[in-house]
């Protein structure tokens, strides 16, 4: 009997279902290719026109009903008549928090024939994997506002670290580096200027260090290591940090490695007692939506990961080499200076499978 997973797929907003609907074909193309494995998908129309139409992104079940699926699979959330805090809380962070999904891993690699955007950069020095904290962090949501519209208001917003949430992060991290061929690890902090949440999250990583002998590690100033991404790329590998700060260098690492259209990531629930939620890095891009022509390897890629956290790591690596092949034959979106729409990258990718 062929093994059977149950896909929750929530396209969500802008060309969210553009690109989801893309990684829906392949996923379906890779399941008959390999024949070992089948996958059901539910359509959940979660996103700002549910929004609109019923006052919430979640419903109240919303969570009960995504716990019946081996994972998710999410596109965009965001509208541009609903300001970005509203959706992203109200479906997003609504989502990652309650299913625990504490570790958000972002692979960045350079593709063939795609050029680096720096000329410090070649294609071959960047393949890293970001490990960002995401259930506390500066993303906690906690703080608030006084004296509003006077002079004198103040607003606050507190980052949290805790001793269980860093350490659970770091060993995620640090099993990572070990999993990888260079057991290479890179913990980004700002500890100079941060003196309490970070100079913690530098004790822990001392202690989790102890953990693991055979991962080599080192630390590193969130500014600086926007240069070293830059200057240095080949020094790094898997890089840990802060929910703000993985954020923030990992667009950054996407731009590097072409365009964020590509990257990929995954919410894990690593005790895999929730769904894990895959999606691209990319938001809903309203600039693009509905002329077809976003590039849909990001979402591709995350349902490679999906793949893989599934158990289905054979079928994973076919994705992996088909979206490598399209890419060496220039078969891309305009935003990798191709000329392809999101459907022609799609079919090259769906017709390079197992090639
Ligand atoms: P969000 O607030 O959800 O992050 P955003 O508008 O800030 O949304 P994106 O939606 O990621 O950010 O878009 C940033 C830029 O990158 C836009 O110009 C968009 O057109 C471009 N872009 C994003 N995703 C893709 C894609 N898949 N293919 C091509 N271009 C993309
Ligand atoms: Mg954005």
């Amino acid at each position: 009997m062929p093994r059977e997973y149950k896909i929750a797929s929530m396209p969500g907003d802008g060309i969210g279902p553009e690109v989801i609907d893309a990684a829906l074909d392949v996923l379906d193309a890779v399941a008959q290719y390999s024949g070992q494995f089948s996958l059901s998908f539910d359509n959940l129309p979660w996103g700002s026109e549910f929004y609109k139409a019923t006052g919430t992104y979640l419903p109240s079940d919303g969570l009960e009903t995504l716990k019946k699926y081996d994972a998710v699979l999410f596109g965009a959330v965001g509208a541009p008549d609903i300001p970005d805090p509203v959706s992203l809380w109200g479906l997003l962070l609504a989502m990652r928090g309650p299913l625990q999904q504490y570790a958000n891993v972002r692979p960045v690699k350079c593709f063939s024939s795609i050029e680096p955007v720096s000329r410090h950069v070649r294609p071959k020095d960047i393949d890293w994997v970001f490990v960002r904290e995401n259930s506390e962090g500066e993303y906690a949501g906690q703080g608030g506002r006084t004296h509003r519209g006077f002079d004198w208001e103040v607003a606050t917003e507190v980052a949290i670290f805790t001793r269980h949430g860093i350490r659970r992060i770091m060993r995620f991290a640090f099993e990572t580096a070990a999993s990888r061929p260079r057991k290479l690890l890179t913990v980004v902090t700002k500890s100079n200027a941060q003196r309490y949440g970070l100079v913690l999250w530098d004790e822990i990583v001392e202690e989790v260090s102890k953990e693991f002998p055979d991962v080599k590690w080192d630390k590193m100033l969130v500014d600086a290591m926007t240069v070293r991404m830059v200057r240095n790329p080949q020094s790094l590998d898997t890089i840990v940090g802060t929910n703000l700060h993985i954020d923030i260098l990992s667009d950054l690492a996407a731009a590097l490695a072409g365009s964020v259209g590509i990257a990929a990531s995954a919410n894990i629930d690593p005790t895999r007692k929730s769904p894990s939620m895959f999606e691209p890095v990319h938001g809903s891009a309203f600039d693009i939506t509905g002329k077809g022509i976003a590039n849909p390897i990001g979402a591709i890629w995350s349902s490679a990961m999906m793949l893989e956290w599934l158990g289905e790591k054979e079928s994973c690596t076919l994705v992996m080499n088909a979206i490598e092949r399209a890419c060496a034959e220039c078969n891309t979106t305009r935003d990798l200076g191709g000329k392809l729409n999101t459907k022609q990258v799609t079919a090259a990718i769906i017709s390079s499978i197992g090639k």
